[in-house]
């Protein structure tokens, strides 16, 4: 039972060895138990759920593993976007961010306008 799902997406750059092809993220949102997505995926909701499903749009955030090629760490921040439950984009937002003023305290918040 794993506490995080991920992404398999082409996002960042190694900055250690230049790697640019795709990479895995993890993220805490709907269906934690260590689901593989891309984006454009729908999530799943059946298991070790956070959050709730129906929201127009959620961003949360993500966090690189380890780059498949050097085994260098990422310390930066990315962002997940939810629109209709599905993921529709990951994108990097650096590393000077504030994640709490981001994200809020559950990791995750709901914009519904
Ligand atoms: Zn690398």
């Amino acid at each position: 039972m794993g506490l995080y799902s991920r992404i398999h997406a082409v996002v960042a750059t190694c900055a250690a060895c230049g790697y640019k092809d795709e990479r895995v993220f993890q993220f805490k949102f709907a269906d934690k138990r260590l689901r593989d997505y891309r984006v454009g995926d729908p999530l799943l909701w059946e298991a070790n759920v956070e959050g709730e499903p129906g929201h127009m749009r959620v961003i949360t955030s993500a966090f690189a593993e380890a780059c498949p090629q050097c085994g260098a760490e990422d310390n930066r921040l990315y962002q997940v976007v939810i629109e209709q439950d599905h993921i529709t984009a990951l994108v990097n937002v650096g590393d000077e961010v504030n994640e709490l003023a981001v994200f809020g305290p559950d990791g995750y918040r709901y914009e519904d306008y």
